[in-house]
């Protein structure tokens, strides 16, 4: 009986490694993104006896998530024959970075780029930090593109590229980490790392581009090993997905990644909901809410966000608070108020600033916090939620059309 068992689980570790192994472009397959499972089938795969895999794949986790080494060379914990064979086959380095910009208000952004993997040309994706005074959020990208097409969104007008994988989504993650000095000292003896109060980036939200409940596995692989303690070790409850209502998706997500939630609400009836978020004619209203009611880990100490874009006289009434209100009563919620983001060919303004407190103080003075996202990293164009992949950048002529309509209002 053993016997079988046993073969079962080589087979399976072999499967695994021939499939981490082929999706990698024909390049060395990098360790990033790997869960414990598919390391070890990858270590067994040059000769890692079972016996010492897990061993090894802790060490090696240690090395790279809490340590933040981009080599093997310096694993001075796993013998000199064995890291030589791990650079030989594998590799655990950054992706190439375009671009890095800092912002007047501390906000940085981000340009990766990452190989095609299939989908023709290599992808570019931008990744945004915003540090405020009690937190440092990175906002993170599910997808290049997006297959949805909410129409106040500059990512729904390019076409889904692919989804990202788990070393991808994760990478945003460390190289953030990188360059905010959140790993410690390479030089340094020991094990040590940078302990949660003095690290920069204390919060993700996947907030960047695409939809995470369309890229499940990836999404889901990324955030456990964000999430592990002997990964990248960060809470999850610091860690928040945004869905725009993928009502099946939902649950899973408490069930099996366990993370915080944020819903892009932006309307309180299904017509207009059925325009911005089009995906609501799949997932109507009420059908998201009743998803929201039985998200697993749910209280009033584990509230849900849900998202708001503030379009001048389209949701932004009185009414359309009072409405909201109302749907919402019974869920453990805040509501996150974003001013609407403008870009060269939008059809919609942001509301007037007097009105979107107008709306916040209702929204407030009925028992929900409302605070309002105030923008951020502007002169960089740095807008959570509203990132664009190189391949359909603004022209020049268009760049600075819209940092001037930027300026023009606000803060
Ligand atoms: N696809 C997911 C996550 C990415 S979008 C979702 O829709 O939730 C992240 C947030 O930014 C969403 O709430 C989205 O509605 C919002 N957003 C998109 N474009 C925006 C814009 N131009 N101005 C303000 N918020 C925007
Ligand atoms: Fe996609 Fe979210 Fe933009 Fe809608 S708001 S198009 S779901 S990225």
């Amino acid at each position: 009986m053993s016997l079988s068992i046993d073969l079962t689980n080589d087979q399976t570790r072999a499967d695994i490694a021939a499939r981490v192994s082929a999706s990698a472009d024909g390049e060395k397959p990098n360790l990033i993104g790997l869960d414990r499972e598919e390391l070890t089938a990858l270590l067994e795969s040059i000769g890692v006896s079972a016996k010492q895999a897990r061993m090894r794949v802790s060490q090696i986790w240690q090395w790279i998530y809490l340590r933040g080494h981009d080599n093997f060379e310096a694993m001075s914990n796993i013998g000199k024959d064995l890291r030589e064979k791990l650079a030989e086959n594998f590799t655990i380095e950054r992706p190439e970075m375009v671009e890095e910009q800092i912002s007047n208000d501390g906000t940085r952004k981000w340009l990766f780029r990452f190989p095609s993997r299939g989908a023709g040309k290599p992808v570019e994706v931008e990744t945004v930090y915003i540090p405020e005074q009690d937190r440092g959020t990175l906002c993170i990208s599910s997808q290049v593109g997006c297959t949805l097409t909410c129409t106040f969104c500059h990512t729904g007008t390019q076409k889904l590229v692919r989804n990202l994988t788990a070393e991808e989504i994760l990478m945003q993650l460390i190289v953030a980490r990188d360059r905010l000095g959140d790993f410690p000292d390479k030089e340094a003896e020991g094990m040590g790392f940078v302990p949660e109060g003095d690290r920069k980036v204390t919060n993700i939200v996947m907030m960047g581009m695409g939809e995470p409940l369309y890229n499940f596995d990836h999404v889901k692989k990324a955030l456990l090993i964000a999430s592990d303690n002997e990964g990248l070790q960060l809470s999850k409850r610091r860690i928040t997905l945004s869905t725009s209502g993928v009502v099946p998706g939902i649950i899973k997500t408490g069930d099996e990644i366990g993370c915080m939630l944020a819903i892009s609400l932006h309307a309180t009836n299904n017509e207009l909901r059925d325009e911005i978020v089009p995906i609501n004619k799949k997932y109507p209203i009420a059908e998201l809410l009743e998803a929201c009611r039985n998200y697993p880990g749910v209280s009033n100490a584990r509230r849900i966000t849900f998202e708001y874009v503030m379009l001048k006289g389209v949701n932004d009434s009185l009414n359309d608070a009072k409405e909201l209100v109302r749907l919402l009563k019974g869920i453990p919620a805040k509501i996150n108020l974003i001013p609407f983001n403008p870009w060269p060919g939008s059809d919609y303004e942001c509301s007037d600033w007097d009105q979107i407190e107008k709306f916040s103080d209702f929204v407030n003075a009925n028992g929900y916090a409302s605070p309002i996202r105030t923008p951020r990293g502007r002169d960089i164009l740095a807008a959570c939620g509203q990132l664009k992949s190189e391949s359909e950048r603004m022209r020049i002529k268009e760049r600075l059309a819209m940092e001037a309509m930027v300026t023009g209002h606000g803060e």
